[in-house]
């Protein structure tokens, strides 16, 4: 197996992006835990292949565990719709920009929560496991060089910075939510231009808003699920 080179261009990140669920050369749709490959043709083309496609890499960037998508993206006709009042729109006009707001000044105390508090404990003692198993069994080759007592400290600290990447990632998250529906929505009129005030309903597709925001690796478009965690 070629070496990972972990070399990425901003049209590899998009093809990853662009293609997740799909090898980019035959169309094939991946299944869990398939070993996709990240890179290069000879001609320099990225690539995004699974096995069935595996010899036409001839630099491999990465190579991981495929695993589906954590949101389905809209379809590319999907109407979006955004409210916003006058004060806003003219923002949006005069400074040709959409404002993000940053995920923890929502205002949802519950923003970025991955389940129940009471289930925490749990979820520690699970990644737990899983981090002393690999510090006790590295791939072959590799010697940490820390006896058990310093494996198992190291173990207790990927808890902690496990838990403090999840809050800066609240932090380091910029937000932009639509409606997608194919009329408007009277309680969005509410919500958004109480009466009495002046607002503005921008209708775009999902297309032409990916479009319009560059087709940006960073940038990722998904539809919102309502979920009860207690279920
Ligand atoms: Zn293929």
């Amino acid at each position: 197996m070629q070496p990972m080179t972990y070399r990425y261009t901003e049209e590899l990140r998009r093809l990853e992006r662009n293609s997740h669920d799909n090898c980019s050369l035959c169309g094939r749709a991946f299944k869990l835990a398939e070993v996709v490959h990240s890179g290069y043709a000879a001609d320099g083309k990225p690539l995004y292949v699974g096995h069935c496609c595996e010899t036409s890499v001839a630099e491999t960037a990465a190579r991981y565990d495929w695993e589906p998508r954590a949101y389905e993206v809209p379809h590319p006709d999907a109407l979006l719709w955004r409210y916003m009042d006058f004060a806003k729109f003219v923002s949006l006009l005069k400074d040709s920009a959409l404002f993000f707001c940053r995920a923890d000044l929502l205002g949802d105390r519950y923003e970025g929560a991955k389940g129940l508090l009471a289930n925490k404990s749990k979820w520690d003692q699970h990644y737990l496991k899983w981090f002393r198993g690999v510090l006790h069994n590295p791939p072959p080759g590799t010697d940490f060089g820390l006896s058990p007592e310093e494996l198992e400290k190291r173990a207790q600290k990927f808890i902690v910075d496990l838990e403090d990447l999840g809050k800066d990632g609240l932090r380091t998250t910029f937000v932009s939510c639509w409606h997608e529906s194919d009329g408007e929505s009277e309680a969005l009129w509410r919500l958004y231009c109480p009466p009495g005030s002046a607002g503005v309903a921008i209708r775009t597709t999902f297309a032409a808003l990916n479009m319009s925001l560059g087709d940006d690796p960073n940038t990722k478009i998904g539809c919102v699920r309502y979920i009860d965690f207690r279920k």
